[in-house]
């Protein structure tokens, strides 16, 4: 074992830290956590503290930590055979079992699973498919992406251009040309305090059919969203949004992307968010929840109408140009297929949705009446609590005051894991589903003193 210190050195020295701070991480401004073992709902760090995840990782860890059975498929399948590729109809047991499980649970219309590794690769995927979609169609102008603003998609070129958070743009030449945003159904942030949810969704819709007509719909190949946004805020979407907005697309043939990375498997408290929000898409994107991070694994479930253009495009073109070397990786199956199994077997996907709702009621009890609480909203084990300043008159914090970051750090001391959303005075929640209803109001009871703490 290595000494504290030594270890704090090393990490300073050699390890460049994704989302983070760089400089004040050098010098020494920012908490080193290193983080050691996990069980359930709680992790542990080298110092022995036992701290109650409420956001499960970067939401992903949906089956709790410590699961012996998944471990147990890993290191079976890595004595057995740790990698073989996937290419020209190479294929594990564990990688074709998993794709028939997937499409078991998936939405009606969905026919095939390409494996990747991250849900930002999956979704590059999505959008190279989408344009060859278009090339074999003969429309070779219909490429443009249309994304949401507080969309989150990833980090790549093209996925960090979907994504409609500017964190991920500044300094990186982002967004790329063909991506175009659009209005987030965030109700809570609207502009016309006046207006009803339906009269929002309305304006959202008018919003999409304006950029349609302005960009061309012949110039247009997909849209794309989160069936609720995520990393943008935690906010379910208002009723009637998603059929609203897909009857815009159908209308001007424009293919839907449902983004299922945080949502699918269970999250809000169905198998897929697309089912729960009654969209129909051709294309979803999977990754965290797969395999509830035990192993990188993600995955593009095409739709029938997607897939018969694909095979067409390979007769006329030969092999498709497109493959990771760890496409399907037989690691990455083997936990998906015993994380998929556990699902079941624990029911976990019910008790997201039964205690999702518990849960959001306790957040709810807890600072509900807070003067400085916006809004309490949640779907499944997907809550947040939104800050603002004078919640009358909808003013909310100058972002310099950093109120959220404050209360998550109130709530850490106090051995509570939340996170901090990029974009606005949200704290967000999205635990194992494993949570017990004692751990739901434990997490409820120690916001609200972090609350009384820090407003
Ligand atoms: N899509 C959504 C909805 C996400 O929340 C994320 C990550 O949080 C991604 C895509 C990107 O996934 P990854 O970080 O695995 O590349």
């Amino acid at each position: 074992m290595l000494k504290n210190d030594q270890l704090d050195a090393w990490d300073r020295e050699n390890f460049f830290h994704p989302s983070t701070h760089l400089a004040e991480f050098a010098r020494g401004n920012l908490p080193q956590r290193i983080i050691t073992g996990g069980s359930g709902c709680h992790i542990e760090d080298r110092d022995g503290n036992r701290l109650l995840d409420a956001f499960a990782g970067l939401y992903c860890v949906n089956v709790g930590y410590g699961r012996p059975e998944i471990a147990e498929a890993i290191a079976a399948q890595a004595k057995e055979l740790a990698y073989y590729h996937a290419y020209v109809g190479h294929g594990t047991e564990a990688s074709i079992t998993l794709a028939k499980m997937i499409l078991d649970r998936a939405p009606d219309n969905m026919s095939k699973v390409y494996y990747g590794l991250s849900g930002s690769d999956a979704n590059e995927t999505n959008i190279k498919l989408v344009w060859y979609y278009n090339n074999i169609l003969g429309r070779p102008e219909k490429k443009k992406i249309i994304s949401r603003w507080r969309g989150y998609h990833g980090s790549g070129l093209m996925t960090g251009s979907l994504t409609g958070l500017g964190l991920f743009h500044r300094k990186f030449d982002l967004p790329l040309s063909q991506v175009v945003h659009t209005e987030a159904p965030y109700y809570f942030r609207r502009d016309n305090l006046d207006q009803t949810e339906e009269q929002f969704v309305a304006h959202c819709v008018a919003e999409l059919e304006a950029l349609i007509a302005r960009e061309g719909a012949d110039t247009i190949a997909a849209f794309i969203g989160e069936p609720a946004l995520g990393t943008g805020g935690l906010v379910p979407p208002p009723e009637g949004y998603w059929t609203a907005i897909q009857a815009v697309l159908d209308r001007h043939d424009i293919l839907l992307i449902a983004d299922e990375v945080v949502t699918g498997f269970g999250r809000l408290g169905s198998m897929f968010g697309s089912d729960h929000c009654g969209i129909r898409p051709d294309i979803i994107t999977i990754a965290k929840g797969l395999t509830s991070a035990y192993a990188p694994l993600s995955g593009s479930i095409l739709s029938d109408k997607v897939w018969k253009i694909l095979e067409q495009g390979t007769d006329e073109n030969g092999a498709i140009g497109h493959g990771w070397t760890y496409s399907a990786h037989p690691i990455g199956a083997a936990a998906g297929v015993a994380n998929l199994k556990l699902l079941d077997d624990l029911k976990l996907v019910q008790n997201a949705a039964d205690t999702g709702a518990y849960f959001k009621q306790a957040l709810m009890d807890a600072v509900g009446d807070h003067p400085n609480v916006g809004e309490v909203r949640g779907e499944g084990l997907l809550c947040a609590v939104e800050f603002v300043e004078d919640r009358t008159d909808r003013v909310y914090f100058d972002p310099a005051q950093t109120v959220g970051a404050k209360i998550n750090a109130a709530l850490l001391n106090r051995k509570i894991i939340s996170r901090a959303m990029p974009e606005g005075d949200i704290l967000g929640f999205a635990p194992p589903f494993c949570l017990s209803r004692e751990e739901a109001d434990e997490i409820a009871g120690k916001l609200k003193e972090a609350v009384a703490e820090v407003l």
